[in-house]
């Protein structure tokens, strides 16, 4: 029976391992993690009532490969309340302002002049070549749609998914569907519509009813439940307490030898290193040192989740909706909050609110450092001024991601090009996760099939 070693017990390796298991059920498959809980950076935590997303605060729709999976497990999802959805903030000039909904939203929004309006209104229209290299997103909507749409759409955008700046990630990276629709349909705009009016006939074609609208969503018990129940469905596959430290191609029967702390060994026909891009580089150092250096070369940046709980009373401003993102260009002291309580239910203990704040990034990564104390201070200060409270916080937990997401910089299209070319020269070794072909949890779901059903192919053509 062919042995697969999956390295990392994360979304993507527990996904990856899951999968195996379907599409290749004589494989055995094991899952070496070292933490004590697997799950990687999705993780929940219950302190007196209030219920902490340590890491992703949802999973969005975009495509079936969550729903499906969640479906398969036989959870039971719960969808983001609508506020939430409808309701989108932006903290620029001293106040929230409202993201703008559709074309109506966008002509009334204050977060443009009448200039940008006019320059974001007309994208349609307006004929930019592209420049023949890699573009970053800053660049591709300042030529699309105007500088004003880039300072403030873009930076959004991209502070809400990656925490990262818009001059420094490439477009065809961290959304590759941008330059797709320029590309096929001359504009941005017409390509969303024309995506959407695709997703409604494939939908009739099915005979099911039109599509919805996008939709965020997690669980009652918080968004653990998922990674929780991969891994019981994995049992005892997954292997806590093992870092994997390098690998050894061997020529004998198995190929792969991978080593862990205190020399402890195992042997596998094949192995999947889904753990984050700056630990499969140590683990192929020895392997390939090219290839280390390739994965290595992946940047992450910074990030601390500042989660505060206030008595309603506290908050007389209490919105229904998603939460408020503050540009990375402003330079303030939080990233983004999420108005965690008014999204899902069941975050807080009744009459207490649930505020998270994501600090850090890439301009401001020395915050990660700053003691709990000060981390609570000065996400409370931007509390008062953006949500008006009133009274000091009665719950706080800080939780640190050192590195939290791989950016997706100019040229890292060309690098993963470079690393999939120099993996190909290793029969049995695959590369998973979160540092190569998007970073969502919806990305992490869809790559890890997509790499069991390559490791299932090869040990099919291999017949090990
Ligand atoms: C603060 C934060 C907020 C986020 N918010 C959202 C959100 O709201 N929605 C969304 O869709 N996405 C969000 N993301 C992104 C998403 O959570 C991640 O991209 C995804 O969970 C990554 O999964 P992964 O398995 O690829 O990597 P990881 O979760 O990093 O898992 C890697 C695993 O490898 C293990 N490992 C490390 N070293 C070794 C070793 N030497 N040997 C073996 N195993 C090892 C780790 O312990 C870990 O369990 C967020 C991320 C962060 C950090």
């Amino acid at each position: 029976m062919p042995h697969v070693a999956v390295v990392g017990g994360g979304l993507s390796g527990l996904t990856v391992a899951y999968r195996l298991k379907q599409f290749a059920p004589d494989a055995s498959v094991s899952v070496l993690e070292p933490r004590e809980r697997p799950g990687g950076n999705v993780g929940t935590e219950v302190h007196r009532g209030f219920r902490v997303e340590c890491g992703p605060n949802g999973y969005l729709d975009r495509t079936p490969a969550v729903p499906d999976l969640v479906r398969e497990l036989g959870l039971d999802p719960i969808a983001a309340s609508e506020g939430s959805r409808k309701n989108r903030f932006v903290f620029l000039g001293g106040k929230l302002r409202k993201l703008p909904g559709g074309p109506f939203g966008l002509l009334t929004t204050s977060l443009l002049s009448l200039r940008g309006k006019w320059q974001l209104l007309t994208e349609p229209w307006r004929k930019t070549p592209p420049p023949g290299g890699d573009e970053s997103v800053r660049d591709f909507v300042t030529r699309r749609a105007g500088v004003e749409a880039a300072d403030v759409f873009a930076d959004a955008l991209v502070t809400g998914i990656h925490g990262g700046d818009p001059a420094l990630l490439s477009v065809a990276s961290a959304f590759p569907r941008l330059p797709v629709m320029e590309r096929e349909a001359g504009s941005i705009v017409r390509g969303f519509f024309r995506a959407a009016k695709k997703r409604k006939r494939e939908a009739a074609e099915r005979g099911e009813p039109p599509p919805g609208p996008m939709k965020m969503w997690s669980f009652r018990d918080g968004l653990q439940a998922l990674t929780d129940a991969l891994a019981a469905s994995l049992g005892a596959a997954v292997k806590c307490g093992f870092a994997v430290r390098s690998l050894a191609e061997s020529a004998s029967v198995s190929q792969w030898v991978l080593y862990g702390d205190h020399a402890k060994a195992r042997s596998a026909d094949a192995v999947v290193l889904a753990c984050p891009s700056y630990e499969q580089a140590a683990i192929l150092e020895e392997v390939n040192p090219e290839l280390a250096a390739e994965v290595g070369a992946i940047p992450y940046n910074r990030i601390a989740v500042v989660a505060l709980g206030y008595r309603e009373l506290d908050c007389p401003n209490r919105p229904d909706g998603f939460g408020y993102i503050a540009p990375q260009n402003t330079r303030r002291d939080v990233l983004g909050v999420q108005w965690c309580s008014s999204i899902f239910p069941d975050r807080a203990p009744p009459g207490c609110v649930l505020w998270r704040a994501l600090v850090g990034g890439v301009h401001r990564a020395e915050q990660v450092d700053w003691d709990d104390d000060k981390l609570g201070r000065a996400v409370h200060a931007e509390l008062k001024l953006a949500m008006g409270v009133k009274g000091d916080p009665i719950f706080r937990r800080v939780v640190r991601w050192p590195a939290a997401i791989p950016q997706y910089v100019i040229g890292h299209a060309d690098r993963v090009a470079r690393i999939e070319a120099l993996v190909a020269r290793h029969s049995g070794l695959f590369l998973a996760g979160n540092a190569y072909k998007g970073v969502a949890m919806a990305d992490c779901v869809e790559q890890g099939t997509a790499v069991a059903a390559r490791v299932a192919q090869y040990l099919q053509n291999t017949a090990v």
